[in-house]
């Protein structure tokens, strides 16, 4: 989908596509994909009382999409954890946000997370809510995977795609809180990444 087109050649800013050096897999991909994890998912907890933790921020297109391929009556709640904090390599460290966890005690649990890297995060959310909740099980579902050696050895049931160890954006997943809305995953140009230089405006 071309934004600039969309904006129109007047636009007064610059789209996000002049940001992006390649586009890894297309919104039509993505959908595609989403709709056979969401089949699986149906078949697994067929007859089983189901419920879906997104882990916010970078979760929330996914979940959202995913969710409503899912024909099971389903429960949502969500997370709030940052590791990034704004730039390219995970800190190591995870912070959940928020006071409250989840309601989720005896049930059957799926945590669903934009994409898996050093494992840090989906691992300490996991530890955190078997042991402060009690869910009755707990798999964990991600749109991507990176293909490297993670930090924690985290496994995904469902993963949506696996994808090379490069920074990426798009779907849910921003840079500086930015390209969350582009309908494709993609890869910024060196320039924006190194040296903050934004094509497209604020
Ligand atoms: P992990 O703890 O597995 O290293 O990282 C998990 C979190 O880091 C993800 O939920 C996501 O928010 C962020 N993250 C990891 N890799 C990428 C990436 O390539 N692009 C973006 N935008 N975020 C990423
Ligand atoms: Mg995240």
């Amino acid at each position: 989908m071309d934004f600039k087109a969309r904006l129109g050649k007047d636009a007064a800013l610059p789209a996000m596509d002049e940001d992006i050096e390649k586009i890894l897999l297309s919104a039509g991909d993505i959908q595609r994909r989403v709709e056979e994890i969401a089949a699986r998912i149906a078949e697994d907890y067929l007859g089983k009382e189901l419920t879906i933790v997104a882990v916010l921020d970078g979760a929330l297109i996914f979940t959202a999409d995913l969710l409503r391929r899912i024909p099971l009556p389903v429960k949502l709640d969500c997370v709030s954890v940052a590791s990034y904090y704004g730039g390219t390599e995970s800190s190591g460290e995870v912070r959940f946000d928020q006071l409250s966890l989840p309601d989720i005690a005896g049930r059957h649990v799926l945590i669903v997370d934009d994409i898996l890297d050093s494992g840090l995060t989906l691992d300490a959310i996991t530890a955190k809510l078997e042991r402060e909740c009690r869910p009755l099980s707990t798999r964990i579902c991600v749109l991507l995977s990176k293909q490297k050696t993670r930090r924690k050895e985290t496994v995904a049931h469902y993963v949506g795609f696996e994808i090379a160890d490069e920074f990426v954006v798009g779907y849910g997943l921003d840079y500086q809180g930015r390209y969350r809305n582009l309908p494709h995953v993609a890869v910024l140009k060196e320039d924006v990444v190194r040296f903050g230089n934004f094509v497209s405006g604020s």
